[in-house]
Protein backbone atom coordinates (compact mmCIF):
# COMPACT_ATOMS: atom_id res chain seq x y z
CA UNK A 1 0.00 0.00 0.00
CA UNK A 2 0.84 3.73 -0.76
CA UNK A 3 3.23 4.90 2.20
CA UNK A 4 1.79 8.87 2.39
CA UNK A 5 3.87 11.56 3.77
CA UNK A 6 2.46 15.02 4.29
CA UNK A 7 4.89 17.40 5.21
CA UNK A 8 4.26 20.57 6.57
CA UNK A 9 6.20 23.57 7.10
CA UNK A 10 5.26 25.68 10.35
CA UNK A 11 6.93 28.53 11.50
CA UNK A 12 5.27 30.24 14.50
CA UNK A 13 2.37 28.20 14.17
CA UNK A 14 1.42 27.54 17.91
CA UNK A 15 -2.15 28.96 17.51
CA UNK A 16 -2.94 26.32 14.34
CA UNK A 17 -1.19 23.20 15.02
CA UNK A 18 -3.37 21.62 17.47
CA UNK A 19 -6.31 21.68 15.41
CA UNK A 20 -4.21 20.78 11.86
CA UNK A 21 -2.93 17.80 13.63
CA UNK A 22 -6.52 16.51 14.70
CA UNK A 23 -8.15 17.47 11.16
CA UNK A 24 -4.75 15.51 9.55
CA UNK A 25 -4.66 12.63 12.00
CA UNK A 26 -8.58 12.30 11.16
CA UNK A 27 -7.99 12.25 7.37
CA UNK A 28 -5.17 10.06 7.56
CA UNK A 29 -6.91 7.35 9.90
CA UNK A 30 -9.68 7.29 7.02
CA UNK A 31 -7.73 6.47 4.41
CA UNK A 32 -5.28 4.19 6.08
CA UNK A 33 -9.10 3.02 7.10
CA UNK A 34 -9.76 2.97 3.35
CA UNK A 35 -6.90 1.42 2.31
CA UNK A 36 -5.85 4.00 0.40
CA UNK A 37 -2.56 4.83 2.62
CA UNK A 38 -0.50 2.25 4.45
CA UNK A 39 -0.24 2.62 8.38
CA UNK A 40 3.75 3.49 8.05
CA UNK A 41 2.36 7.22 6.80
CA UNK A 42 3.13 10.05 8.78
CA UNK A 43 2.36 13.90 8.87
CA UNK A 44 6.19 15.35 8.95
CA UNK A 45 5.91 19.02 10.78
CA UNK A 46 9.31 21.36 9.88
CA UNK A 47 9.82 23.64 12.35
CA UNK A 48 11.25 26.62 10.49
CA UNK A 49 13.16 28.30 13.47
CA UNK A 50 10.02 29.56 15.24
CA UNK A 51 9.96 31.57 18.34
CA UNK A 52 7.05 30.54 20.17
CA UNK A 53 5.90 27.01 21.23
CA UNK A 54 5.68 25.15 17.84
CA UNK A 55 8.65 22.71 18.58
CA UNK A 56 7.29 21.67 21.91
CA UNK A 57 4.12 21.37 20.16
CA UNK A 58 5.37 19.13 17.29
CA UNK A 59 7.38 16.94 20.17
CA UNK A 60 4.50 16.55 22.62
CA UNK A 61 1.69 15.67 19.84
CA UNK A 62 4.60 12.98 18.73
CA UNK A 63 4.79 11.09 21.98
CA UNK A 64 1.35 10.93 22.05
CA UNK A 65 0.45 10.25 18.14
CA UNK A 66 2.65 7.83 16.56
CA UNK A 67 1.68 9.59 13.16
CA UNK A 68 3.32 12.83 14.19
CA UNK A 69 6.81 13.40 13.44
CA UNK A 70 8.71 16.33 13.40
CA UNK A 71 12.15 18.46 11.94
CA UNK A 72 13.51 21.07 13.56
CA UNK A 73 15.51 23.57 11.81
CA UNK A 74 18.35 25.15 13.65
CA UNK A 75 16.88 28.78 12.46
CA UNK A 76 14.34 30.38 10.06
CA UNK A 77 15.44 29.56 6.55
CA UNK A 78 11.62 30.71 4.87
CA UNK A 79 8.69 28.73 3.65
CA UNK A 80 10.64 26.93 0.65
CA UNK A 81 13.92 25.90 2.50
CA UNK A 82 12.03 24.50 5.09
CA UNK A 83 9.47 22.56 2.66
CA UNK A 84 12.68 20.68 0.93
CA UNK A 85 14.13 20.25 4.14
CA UNK A 86 10.71 18.06 4.96
CA UNK A 87 10.53 16.34 0.86
CA UNK A 88 14.27 15.72 1.52
CA UNK A 89 13.31 13.87 5.16
CA UNK A 90 10.60 12.12 3.86
CA UNK A 91 12.39 10.89 0.66
CA UNK A 92 13.20 7.10 0.92
CA UNK A 93 10.92 6.76 3.58
CA UNK A 94 7.64 7.15 1.53
CA UNK A 95 6.32 6.89 -1.56
CA UNK A 96 4.79 10.04 -2.31
CA UNK A 97 4.40 13.34 -0.35
CA UNK A 98 1.95 15.89 0.02
CA UNK A 99 3.03 19.20 0.69
CA UNK A 100 0.62 21.62 2.51
CA UNK A 101 0.67 24.40 4.60
CA UNK A 102 0.24 24.21 8.51
CA UNK A 103 -2.94 26.76 8.46
CA UNK A 104 -4.86 23.76 6.43
CA UNK A 105 -5.75 26.59 3.86
CA UNK A 106 -5.82 24.29 1.34
CA UNK A 107 -8.54 21.70 1.26
CA UNK A 108 -7.51 18.48 2.46
CA UNK A 109 -10.54 16.92 0.91
CA UNK A 110 -8.71 16.47 -2.04
CA UNK A 111 -5.60 14.37 -0.64
CA UNK A 112 -7.69 11.06 -1.77
CA UNK A 113 -7.78 12.22 -5.42
CA UNK A 114 -4.12 13.41 -5.01
CA UNK A 115 -3.35 9.53 -4.24
CA UNK A 116 -5.44 8.43 -6.58
CA UNK A 117 -3.53 10.21 -9.31
CA UNK A 118 -0.43 8.73 -7.74
CA UNK A 119 -1.58 5.39 -8.03
CA UNK A 120 -2.76 5.79 -11.69
CA UNK A 121 0.33 6.44 -12.39
CA UNK A 122 1.07 10.18 -12.20
CA UNK A 123 4.60 11.53 -10.43
CA UNK A 124 3.70 15.07 -9.46
CA UNK A 125 0.40 15.94 -8.83
CA UNK A 126 -0.68 19.80 -8.63
CA UNK A 127 -3.35 21.29 -6.18
CA UNK A 128 -4.87 24.58 -8.32
CA UNK A 129 -7.16 26.68 -6.94
CA UNK A 130 -10.28 27.40 -8.56
CA UNK A 131 -11.42 30.41 -7.60
CA UNK A 132 -9.66 33.31 -6.14
CA UNK A 133 -12.70 34.97 -4.44
CA UNK A 134 -11.33 34.27 -0.92
CA UNK A 135 -8.41 36.81 -1.52
CA UNK A 136 -8.52 40.40 -0.82
CA UNK A 137 -8.42 42.10 -4.20
CA UNK A 138 -5.04 43.11 -4.17
CA UNK A 139 -4.33 39.85 -3.44
CA UNK A 140 -5.68 38.34 -6.22
CA UNK A 141 -4.81 40.83 -8.85
CA UNK A 142 -1.34 40.69 -8.07
CA UNK A 143 -0.75 36.92 -7.79
CA UNK A 144 -2.54 36.62 -11.30
CA UNK A 145 -0.77 39.42 -13.04
CA UNK A 146 2.55 37.52 -11.29
CA UNK A 147 1.45 34.76 -13.02
CA UNK A 148 1.19 36.01 -16.37
CA UNK A 149 4.28 37.67 -16.31
CA UNK A 150 6.34 34.76 -15.62
CA UNK A 151 4.50 32.92 -18.01
CA UNK A 152 5.46 35.89 -20.65
CA UNK A 153 9.37 35.47 -19.15
CA UNK A 154 9.49 32.32 -20.30
CA UNK A 155 9.28 30.69 -17.10
CA UNK A 156 7.15 27.23 -17.15
CA UNK A 157 4.92 27.29 -13.79
CA UNK A 158 1.79 26.20 -13.63
CA UNK A 159 -1.34 29.03 -13.51
CA UNK A 160 -2.63 29.27 -9.72
CA UNK A 161 -0.83 26.62 -8.07
CA UNK A 162 1.09 27.02 -5.02
CA UNK A 163 2.60 24.06 -3.23
CA UNK A 164 0.09 21.98 -2.56
CA UNK A 165 1.07 19.18 -4.23
CA UNK A 166 2.22 15.67 -4.27
CA UNK A 167 5.58 14.27 -5.45
CA UNK A 168 6.07 10.85 -6.20
CA UNK A 169 9.74 8.86 -5.05
CA UNK A 170 11.27 9.52 -8.44
CA UNK A 171 10.14 12.85 -8.45
CA UNK A 172 11.91 13.43 -5.06
CA UNK A 173 15.04 12.12 -5.98
CA UNK A 174 14.87 14.23 -9.31
CA UNK A 175 14.29 16.97 -6.98
CA UNK A 176 17.45 16.31 -4.89
CA UNK A 177 19.43 16.93 -7.96
CA UNK A 178 18.95 20.70 -8.00
CA UNK A 179 21.28 22.17 -5.92
CA UNK A 180 20.18 25.69 -6.41
CA UNK A 181 20.28 27.72 -3.28
CA UNK A 182 17.36 30.84 -4.42
CA UNK A 183 14.83 28.13 -4.15
CA UNK A 184 11.40 28.61 -6.28
CA UNK A 185 10.28 25.12 -5.79
CA UNK A 186 6.69 25.99 -7.92
CA UNK A 187 9.78 26.88 -11.03
CA UNK A 188 12.04 23.74 -10.25
CA UNK A 189 8.51 21.16 -10.44
CA UNK A 190 7.68 21.45 -13.99
CA UNK A 191 11.28 21.03 -14.94
CA UNK A 192 11.53 17.87 -13.52
CA UNK A 193 9.09 16.61 -15.96
CA UNK A 194 7.67 12.99 -15.68
CA UNK A 195 3.21 12.61 -15.87
CA UNK A 196 1.68 14.88 -13.76
CA UNK A 197 -1.88 16.01 -13.25
CA UNK A 198 -3.86 18.48 -11.84
CA UNK A 199 -6.63 18.70 -8.79
CA UNK A 200 -8.57 21.46 -8.43
CA UNK A 201 -10.24 23.05 -4.82
CA UNK A 202 -11.10 25.78 -3.06
CA UNK A 203 -8.59 27.87 -0.94
CA UNK A 204 -10.78 28.81 2.54
CA UNK A 205 -9.41 31.29 5.02
CA UNK A 206 -6.73 30.36 8.18
CA UNK A 207 -8.49 29.56 10.58
CA UNK A 208 -6.25 30.90 13.25
CA UNK A 209 -3.25 33.01 13.86
CA UNK A 210 -2.04 35.49 11.14
CA UNK A 211 -0.32 35.40 7.81
CA UNK A 212 3.49 34.30 7.79
CA UNK A 213 4.46 35.92 4.12
CA UNK A 214 4.14 40.06 4.80
CA UNK A 215 4.20 41.82 1.57
CA UNK A 216 8.27 42.17 2.10
CA UNK A 217 8.77 38.39 2.04
CA UNK A 218 6.14 37.91 -0.91
CA UNK A 219 8.20 40.57 -2.94
CA UNK A 220 11.43 39.25 -2.28
CA UNK A 221 9.94 35.53 -3.18
CA UNK A 222 8.43 36.99 -6.46
CA UNK A 223 11.70 38.15 -7.59
CA UNK A 224 13.62 35.47 -6.44
CA UNK A 225 10.79 33.53 -8.88
CA UNK A 226 11.97 35.71 -11.87
CA UNK A 227 15.44 36.22 -11.36
CA UNK A 228 16.40 31.77 -10.64
CA UNK A 229 13.91 31.22 -13.79
CA UNK A 230 14.58 33.68 -16.61
CA UNK A 231 17.56 35.59 -17.64
CA UNK A 232 14.97 37.63 -20.15
CA UNK A 233 15.58 40.99 -17.90
CA UNK A 234 19.25 41.12 -19.48
CA UNK A 235 18.07 40.13 -22.94
CA UNK A 236 15.94 43.28 -22.80
CA UNK A 237 19.20 45.34 -21.90
CA UNK A 238 20.70 44.43 -24.93
CA UNK A 239 17.51 45.42 -26.98
CA UNK A 240 16.82 48.34 -26.16
CA UNK A 241 20.84 49.40 -26.42
CA UNK A 242 20.12 48.27 -30.15
CA UNK A 243 17.14 50.16 -30.57
CA UNK A 244 18.66 53.32 -29.02
CA UNK A 245 21.62 52.67 -31.25
CA UNK A 246 18.95 52.56 -34.25
CA UNK A 247 17.88 55.94 -33.28
CA UNK A 248 20.79 57.53 -33.05
CA UNK A 249 21.16 56.73 -36.98
CA UNK A 250 17.34 58.78 -37.19
CA UNK A 251 18.78 61.64 -34.96
CA UNK A 252 21.90 61.75 -36.73
CA UNK A 253 20.18 62.49 -40.09
CA UNK A 254 17.67 64.65 -38.11
CA UNK A 255 20.34 66.73 -36.63
CA UNK A 256 22.30 66.82 -39.82
CA UNK A 257 19.35 68.46 -41.35
CA UNK A 258 18.68 71.19 -38.46
CA UNK A 259 22.61 72.33 -38.71
CA UNK A 260 22.73 72.38 -43.06
CA UNK A 261 19.14 74.49 -42.60
CA UNK A 262 20.99 76.46 -39.94
CA UNK A 263 17.70 76.14 -37.06
CA UNK A 264 19.93 74.72 -34.60
CA UNK A 265 22.50 76.32 -31.89
CA UNK A 266 25.76 75.62 -32.54
CA UNK A 267 27.45 72.30 -30.71
CA UNK A 268 23.64 70.76 -30.56
CA UNK A 269 23.73 68.28 -33.28
CA UNK A 270 26.93 66.68 -32.36
CA UNK A 271 26.12 66.39 -28.77
CA UNK A 272 22.64 65.07 -29.54
CA UNK A 273 24.12 62.09 -31.78
CA UNK A 274 27.15 61.43 -29.26
CA UNK A 275 24.16 60.94 -26.53
CA UNK A 276 21.92 58.13 -28.60
CA UNK A 277 25.15 56.85 -29.98
CA UNK A 278 26.96 56.51 -26.96
CA UNK A 279 24.39 55.67 -24.67
CA UNK A 280 22.57 52.71 -27.10
CA UNK A 281 26.59 51.10 -27.36
CA UNK A 282 26.76 51.23 -23.74
CA UNK A 283 23.48 49.94 -23.43
CA UNK A 284 24.09 47.23 -25.80
CA UNK A 285 27.80 45.92 -23.86
CA UNK A 286 25.95 45.93 -20.88
CA UNK A 287 23.81 43.61 -22.43
CA UNK A 288 26.39 41.57 -23.79
CA UNK A 289 28.09 41.69 -20.58
CA UNK A 290 24.99 40.24 -19.24
CA UNK A 291 24.30 37.33 -21.29
CA UNK A 292 27.67 35.88 -20.50
CA UNK A 293 26.70 36.64 -16.64
CA UNK A 294 23.45 34.88 -17.43
CA UNK A 295 25.36 32.03 -18.77
CA UNK A 296 27.89 32.13 -15.61
CA UNK A 297 24.43 32.21 -13.53
CA UNK A 298 22.70 28.97 -15.04
CA UNK A 299 26.23 27.28 -15.05
CA UNK A 300 26.70 28.07 -11.25
CA UNK A 301 22.90 26.62 -10.50
CA UNK A 302 24.48 23.12 -11.41
CA UNK A 303 21.10 21.55 -12.44
CA UNK A 304 20.49 18.42 -13.91
CA UNK A 305 21.06 18.06 -17.48
CA UNK A 306 18.20 15.46 -17.94
CA UNK A 307 16.18 13.04 -15.74
CA UNK A 308 15.64 9.30 -17.23
CA UNK A 309 11.66 8.21 -16.89
CA UNK A 310 12.08 4.91 -18.65
CA UNK A 311 15.10 2.68 -19.81
CA UNK A 312 14.72 -0.12 -22.81
CA UNK A 313 17.66 -2.12 -23.10
CA UNK A 314 17.20 -5.89 -24.25
CA UNK A 315 20.00 -8.71 -24.36
CA UNK A 316 19.90 -10.49 -27.22
N1 LIG B 1 6.29 29.40 6.74
C1 LIG B 1 7.54 28.88 7.05
N2 LIG B 1 8.60 29.75 7.18
C2 LIG B 1 8.46 31.11 7.01
C3 LIG B 1 7.18 31.61 6.66
C4 LIG B 1 6.12 30.74 6.54
O1 LIG B 1 7.71 27.67 7.19
O2 LIG B 1 9.46 31.82 7.15
C5 LIG B 1 5.16 28.46 6.59
C6 LIG B 1 3.95 28.77 7.44
O3 LIG B 1 4.08 28.24 8.74
C7 LIG B 1 2.82 28.11 6.67
C8 LIG B 1 3.29 28.27 5.23
O4 LIG B 1 4.68 28.56 5.29
O5 LIG B 1 2.71 26.74 6.95
C9 LIG B 1 2.53 29.33 4.48
O6 LIG B 1 2.52 30.52 5.22
P1 LIG B 1 1.22 31.43 5.40
O7 LIG B 1 0.01 30.56 5.55
O8 LIG B 1 1.48 32.40 6.50
O9 LIG B 1 1.19 32.18 4.01
P2 LIG B 1 -0.10 32.71 3.21
O10 LIG B 1 -1.07 31.57 3.16
O11 LIG B 1 -0.62 33.85 3.98
O12 LIG B 1 0.43 33.08 1.87
MG1 LIG C 1 -1.69 30.44 4.64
Amino acid sequence: MTVVYFVIPCYNEEEVLPETIRRLTEKLTVMIEDGLADDSSRMLFVDDGSKDRTWELIEQFSSENKYVGGVKLSRNRGHQNALLAGLMTAKGKCDCAISLDADLQDDIGVIDEFVRKYEDGCEVVYGVRSSRDKDTAFKRGTAQGYYKFMAALGVDIVYNHADYRLMGKRALDALAEYKEVNLFLRGIVPLIGFRSDYVYYERSERFAGESKYPLKKMLKFAVDGITSFSVKPLKIISNVGIISCLLSVIFFVYALISFFSGSSVAGWASIMCSIWFLGGMQMLCIGIVGTYVGKIYSESKHRPRFIIDQTIIRDE
